[in-house]
């Protein structure tokens, strides 16, 4: 998407490790017409899927979730990145190993919000390695609810999740695919 992509090379910010930060226009100051902009391009992609629930991890993709499920007219879902305090049994829950943070997260979603055989679109800020990606595809196949496909703002293809998921087949949207970011220069994908 062109108009990320300028975006990106403008105002993101690249760390130590790999890390690119999009936090002054996507997710902690938001960029609300932006966002609105991405979110029509995920829903167009998606169109005639019969999404019933697109699905995020907390936090910072539910900006993107919440509008993406308004131009679908479903619900947004989030998962939370600490074991539910539910009754045991009440909630689903994977493993996941945070990027960004040390340490391993266990997500949980309650059950009765991802019901089975709805149709599930998953939308998160970035992909990188997919561990997010994985642990929330992980709750859906618990829910034996049906995998639509996934949308992320911005993958770091020299990552290799997004490459892993859509070898196994996963329709994967990427609105900005960075190739590289060496020397903090920004490259994408197909340019
Ligand atoms: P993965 O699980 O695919 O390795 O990483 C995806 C998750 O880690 C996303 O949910 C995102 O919050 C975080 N993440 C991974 N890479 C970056 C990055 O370069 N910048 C930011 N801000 N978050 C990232």
């Amino acid at each position: 998407m062109e108009l990320l992509e300028r975006q990106i090379k403008q105002k993101g910010k690249v760390f130590e490790g790999g890390v690119l930060s999009v936090g002054s226009f996507v997710n902690q100051n938001m960029d609300v017409q932006l966002l609105s902009a991405m979110a029509d391009e995920v829903a167009a992609h998606f169109a005639g899927k019969n999404v019933d629930k697109v699905l995020t991890v907390e936090a910072s993709g539910i900006a993107l979730a919440v509008l993406v499920a308004e131009r679908m007219n479903c619900e947004a879902v989030f998962a939370k990145k600490s074991k539910s305090l539910n009754a045991k049994g009440e909630a689903y829950e994977a493993e996941c190993r945070s990027f960004t943070r040390p340490g391993v997260n266990i997500i949980s979603l309650p059950k009765e919000y991802l019901p089975e055989n709805s149709n599930v679109l998953i939308v998160d800020d970035f992909l990188a390695v997919g561990n997010a990606a994985n642990a929330l595809i992980d709750i859906v196949g618990q829910a034996k609810a049906n995998l639509v496909g996934m949308s992320v703002a911005v993958e770091k293809g020299f990552q290799g999740g997004g490459d892993a998921l859509r070898e196994k087949g996963v329709d994967l949207l990427s609105l900005a695919i960075v190739e590289s970011m060496e020397g903090g220069e920004i490259v994408f994908r197909n340019n």
